[in-house]
């Protein structure tokens, strides 16, 4: 029978089936991904559209059972079909991903997805409804949050169908959204691990205000920690030969590390809480001000903002990463 712990919830309806087949808008030439083809019922439609479907599945008995299915049929030379976990297979080629996922994979899968290359055409996907909700939130939305930032700093989202849980069996306990991904392209060239420890940052309070945000003890740590990595690596890129990495917070040739009675500032002077120079929070304040964005809230911010907002911390010579 089905396997809960598996997300095991089969799609019984065929119109929702043939709707999100004709949502994703395959070509005769495409290679579709479908991640989770259980008994079949979706991979069956894919396959009279695509030039092939590649169906990734995690439990033996519905590789068998989809792999049954085709048997006999024309379909059974279009269907390849991987026994595995999705989150730790090496990703073939495709145009399009389609997929009614496990919905317990929904961030990492996504992210998955999102860093595969050479970039898919589009994704329509089946989340639970609160994460497709927040996949699409914008800014000012009750949602709107890490997740909503990051997925749309990479991709285009709309949510594209409502699907309640009787459409399923056994249903599961939450309600159901189809949503369509389109990555960007290009996509943007930052640094993603830096964008999303700043907006990790952002987003662990996103009513405050980015100034308090900044002023709390443990995000002058990370801070102080990343700045240290970055010096580290700066150090051993300068043995190398290499001086023109990273620009150092702390760097005493700068006017502004001169304290106002005129004395040098050091990482170990002048401390605010244990082992945290009270001069990142100080820099970090002043680079927020700077940009006017001390008394905004990251609730309020758009894409734009936190991108100018990466870049002035960065040169600036802060890191999040
Ligand atoms: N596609 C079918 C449908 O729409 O009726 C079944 C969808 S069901 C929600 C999710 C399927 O994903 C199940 O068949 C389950 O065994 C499979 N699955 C669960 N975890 C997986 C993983 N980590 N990698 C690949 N498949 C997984």
């Amino acid at each position: 029978q089905f396997d809960k712990s598996k997300g095991q919830h089969i799609l019984k309806n065929p119109l929702i089936v043939q709707s999100i087949v004709q949502k994703a808008g395959i070509k005769s030439t495409d290679i579709v991904l479908e991640i989770g083809p259980g008994t079949g019922n979706l991979t069956m439609k894919l396959l009279e559209v695509a030039k092939k479907v590649i169906a990734v599945e995690l439990d033996p008995r519905m590789v068998l059972e989809v792999t049954r299915r085709v048997q006999g049929t024309p379909y059974q030379t279009h269907l390849q079909v991987i026994q595995g976990d999705i989150l730790k297979t090496q990703l073939p080629y495709f145009d399009v991903c389609v997929a009614n996922i496990p919905y317990q994979i929904s961030s990492p899968l996504t992210f998955k997805l999102l860093s595969h290359r050479p970039i898919f055409r589009c994704a329509v996907i089946m989340y639970q409804r609160e994460f497709a909700m927040r996949l699409v939130a914008k800014t000012g939305d009750p949602l709107f949050c890490r997740l909503s930032v990051n997925t749309q700093l990479l991709a285009r989202i709309d949510h594209l169908l409502k699907v309640g849980k009787n459409n399923f069996r056994p249903p599961p306990k939450v309600d159901s959204s189809v949503v369509r991904i389109e990555p960007r392209n290009p996509l943007p060239t930052i640094n993603f691990k830096e964008w999303d420890g700043l907006i990790r940052l952002c987003f662990n309070r996103k009513n405050k205000t980015l100034g308090s945000v900044f002023r709390q003890k443990a995000v002058c740590a990370t801070m102080e920690r990343n700045f240290k990595t970055h010096q580290a690596l700066n150090g051993a890129l300068e043995n190398n030969g290499d001086t023109d990495m990273v620009m150092h917070l702390g760097d005493t040739t700068n006017d502004d590390s001169m304290d106002a009675d005129g004395d040098m500032d050091t990482m170990d002077e002048d401390m605010d809480g244990p082992g945290v120079p009270s001069t990142f929070k100080d820099k970090a304040l002043a680079v927020l001000k700077e940009h006017g964005y001390d008394d905004k809230r990251s609730s309020k911010l758009t894409q734009e903002d936190f991108l100018k907002l990466l870049a002035a911390f960065n040169k600036a010579g802060f890191y999040f990463s």
